[in-house]
């Protein structure tokens, strides 16, 4: 899992970054609370450990941030401060969970392994993944990377098919049979058509396509 550690106290951060690492984490610091932020909204984490006190933009600044742009990704707040309206407020903010300094790496461990367990059993639910392209099934969304594509209804069901069955050839009929099911004004070749239009939103401008033509049988998706 990739986990991003946001921690102003550096020999901290590169004592929690070794300790994660050694779980076979990848692990990623940022000091302070701009360069956190900015990595934060990038969307592209597991988890992400958060200081509370921060320079700059502070955890809950950046909590709130991530929530207000939909930002779901797990956040273990860390924070110096025991006090109840400390947690009460972190957690308001969007935080999932806190831990106060000063704490036991066994302890960081087993809520960061609570976290993602939690994470994974959400997101698995929701949405499906291939390479960098991701679907959320609840906002009937795409991203490829950072990018946001829109999709009518049709390519949206179209490319939930095909993420359904990664590395899978499907055939024309089966696609045909569950993307246009009760659709008797189908043309023979609308599933190329809605492949192409597929293609130019989610593969177009990136080096690595991810639709793939397998010739005389249909298509696939994979990373
Ligand atoms: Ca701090």
């Amino acid at each position: 899992m990739h986990i991003l550690i946001v921690e102003d106290e550096q020999r901290l951060a590169r004592l929690i970054k070794r300790v994660l690492t050694e779980e076979r984490h990848v692990a990623d610091a940022a000091y302070d609370g701009a360069e956190g932020l900015q990595l934060a909204l990038t969307g592209s984490f597991d988890l992400i450990i958060l200081d509370l006190m921060l320079p700059e933009y502070d955890g809950l600044e950046i909590c709130r941030r991530m929530r207000a742009q939909r930002i779901e990704t797990p956040v273990l707040m860390l924070t110096a401060r025991g006090a109840v309206e400390d947690r009460v407020t972190g957690l308001r903010a969007g935080a999932d969970d806190y831990l106060v300094k000063p704490f036991a790496m066994a302890e960081l461990l087993a809520r960061v392994e609570a976290l993602l367990r939690r994470g994974r059993a959400l997101t698995e639910m929701t949405q499906l993944k291939v390479g960098d392209l991701a679907l959320d099934l609840t906002r009937h969304e795409a991203r490829r990377g950072e990018r946001v594509i829109e999709l009518t209804a049709k390519e949206f069901a179209l490319l939930e098919y095909l993420m359904r069955h990664p590395g899978q050839a499907l055939t024309r009929t089966q696609i045909l049979d569950h993307v246009w099911r009760y659709d008797a004004d189908a043309i023979s070749n609308v599933v190329d058509i809605y492949i192409h239009y597929l293609r130019d939103k989610i593969d177009r401008g990136f080096q690595h396509p991810l639709i793939k033509t397998i010739r005389g049988v249909g298509y696939r998706i994979a990373a």
